[in-house]
This record gives C-alpha cells, sequence and structure tokens, in this order.
C-alpha cells in the first residue's frame, strides 16, 4: 500500500515521513497489534525505544506485516545507562535482535544526562554504527543547545534530528530556532500533550471551524510548522483519526491562535538538564 504523506529530509542525504506512530506506555503484549492497526492506517514511521520494554512486539509488529523494509521508517533510543563506546554499539545490537532487523533507520540518544558527562562517548559510538549501516541515520532527543553545540565542537557531527517536548501549551522557540539554523529537524515528543491539550478552548474552535478533531488540529500544526511529529494511541479509531490529516490545512490566524497558547513553565515531562533516571 503507497501511502501520501509528507516527507522531510534530513541533513545526511536521507529522509522520513513527517508524521510517525509513538509507542510509550503501549505494553509489549499490545505492542505488535498496535503496529498492525498504524500500518494499516497508513503510518510509515514507528519511533521505540529500549526502555519502553516493546522493541519485541513492535518488531513482531512489523515482521507480520509483510511490507518492504525500505518502506518504513524505524527508529529506537539507547538508553541512559549504556552511554559508552562499547555499550553504545552493543545496546544497539541487542535492540536489532528484538526489532528482529538488520538496521534501524535512526537511533537516538534517549536523554543527554549531562551529570554522567558520557553523551559525547555515547555520540562517538552512534557515529561507527551509522558508518557500520547499523543506523542509516542518528540523532538525539531531549538535548539543549549547549549540548548540541558540544556534539558540534568535539566531534564536527550534529544529529539529524532531536526529538524533544513540543505541543500547543509548550513549544521551545529558542532550541527550535537554534536547530533551524543548525540544519536538525525538530520532531515532537508529546506532540498532544499527552492529551492534556485536547479541551483547550481555542483549538476547540479552530477544530469545529474546520470541521476537525481537535488532535487533528493539533498534529496539523506540527506539520505545518515544519516539524515531525509521532503521536501515540492504542485506540484503534484513534490511531486512523491521527493519520487523517494531509488534506486539513490551518490558516494564519489558526497558526497564530496556537502559537499564543504557549507557555515556558507548560512542561509535562522531566527537565533534560535534570533528568538523570539510570535504572533500566
Ligand atoms: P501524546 O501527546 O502522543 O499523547 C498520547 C495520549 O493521547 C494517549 O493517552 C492517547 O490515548 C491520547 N490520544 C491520542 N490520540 C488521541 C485522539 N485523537 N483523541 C484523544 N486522545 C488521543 O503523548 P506521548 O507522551 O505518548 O508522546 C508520543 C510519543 O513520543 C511517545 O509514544 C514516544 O514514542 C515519544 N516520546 C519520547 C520521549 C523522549 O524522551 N524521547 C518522551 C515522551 C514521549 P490512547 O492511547 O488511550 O488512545
Amino acid at each position: 500500500m503507497s501511502t501520501n504523506q509528507p516527507y522531510v529530509s534530513f541533513h545526511d542525504g536521507r529522509r522520513a515521513p513527517q508524521l510517525g506512530f509513538g509507542t510509550w506506555q503501549i505494553p509489549e503484549a499490545d505492542a505488535a497489534a498496535a503496529i498492525h492497526t498504524a500500518l494499516e492506517a497508513g503510518y510509515r514511521s514507528i519511533d521505540t525505544a529500549y526502555i519502553y520494554y516493546n522493541e519485541t512486539g513492535v518488531g513482531q509488529g512489523i515482521a507480520r506485516s509483510g511490507i518492504a523494509r525500505d518502506e518504513l521508517f524505524i527508529a529506537t533510543k539507547v538508553w541512559n545507562n549504556r552511554h559508552g563506546h562499547d555499550s553504545t554499539k552493543a545496546a544497539l545490537r541487542e535492540s536489532l535482535d528484538r526489532l528482529q532487523l538488520d538496521y534501524v533507520d535512526l537511533y537516538l540518544i534517549h536523554w543527554p544526562v549531562p551529570m554522567e558527562g558520557r553523551y559525547i562517548d555515547a555520540w562517538e559510538a552512534m557515529i561507527q554504527l551509522r558508518d557500520e549501516g547499523l543506523a542509516k541515520s542518528i540523532g538525539v532527543c531531549n538535548f539543549q543547545v549547549p549540548q548540541l553545540q558540544k556534539l558540534l565542537d568535539k566531534t564536527g557531527a550534529l544529529p539529524v534530528l532531536n526529538q524533544i517536548e513540543v505541543h500547543p501549551y509548550f513549544q521551545q522557540a529558542e532550541l527550535r530556532a537554534y536547530q533551524a539554523d543548525h540544519d536538525i529537524i525538530t520532531e515532537a515528543w508529546s506532540p498532544l500533550g499527552q492529551g492534556r491539550v485536547l479541551e483547550n478552548p481555542a483549538l476547540v474552535a479552530i477544530a469545529h471551524k474546520h470541521q476537525a478533531s481537535t488532535a487533528q488540529v493539533i498534529l496539523r500544526w506540527h506539520l505545518q510548522s515544519d516539524r515531525m511529529a509521532i503521536p501515540k494511541s492504542v485506540t484503534p479509531a484513534r490511531i486512523q483519526e491521527n493519520f487523517n490529516l494531509f488534506n486539513l490545512h490551518l490558516d494564519d490566524e489558526d497558526m497564530a491562535r496556537i502559537a499564543a497558547l504557549d507557555d515556558p513553565e507548560g512542561r509535562i515531562g522531566p527537565d533534560p538538564d535534570q533528568f538523570h533516571l539510570m535504572k533500566g
């Protein structure tokens, strides 16, 4: 099945579907079914991570789909306790075994854990994994400007993307501007604010105007802002709804109303400068 969906181009010459499927909090036992529903709906990009403990189920869903490998874009992430030359490389091999894949399209550092000071080691390992073909592209999550700049200064290599918390209540304009200047794609995690923004009256009004759902409006806002987004759902109707938005177009007034919802204190997830969970 070919799907009519937008792609973004990376600075390494590769490309990815702009809209992907998130899998955090999808239990291992439910993952294959969720992946099946997402692929049927047209998604071709899937975001998982070691720490989601569902890579085996995600891999089963992919294997059962019969979709050609080169039509899919699969991303996973190295956990905080595996930053290091050998351990980062071993972690990807273990993820590939669980996913039943020969390579991932994108390998990500999940958190910088700056107080441990090992993300440069992890990044050097990621560069080797890319050169060995086990990860087609490499990127990071939850990096702030100083950490991105350090990657550049120490290795000369920047991530193709930074996966960060972005939703209407937390828009991260400064970080996104740095990334735009450095050709780093922004990928929004918790793009729907984990569902907490769906009742916002301004968003509900925009949805009403376009006869769309609030989730569709928010996801469309991400896409029209040149971001990748990876909404998660285990509910088949929502999985389909979240992918059915390529004919929706927000106008300048809609975009401005959503921009006005930004709150510098609106973070839902942890502060990346503080987050240092090492258990995994
Ligand atoms: P999302 O913003 O995607 O929201 C998911 C929640 O919204 C779920 O409760 C889901 O419910 C609900 N939902 C989804 N679609 C709809 C809809 N159309 N209408 C109403 N409710 C809806 O949050 P996530 O935190 O899951 O973020 C998305 C993905 O980002 C993750 O799954 C993960 O892949 C990635 N991520 C990465 C992080 C990182 O550090 N790199 C951190 C956090 C997330 P239900 O499932 O019950 O349908």
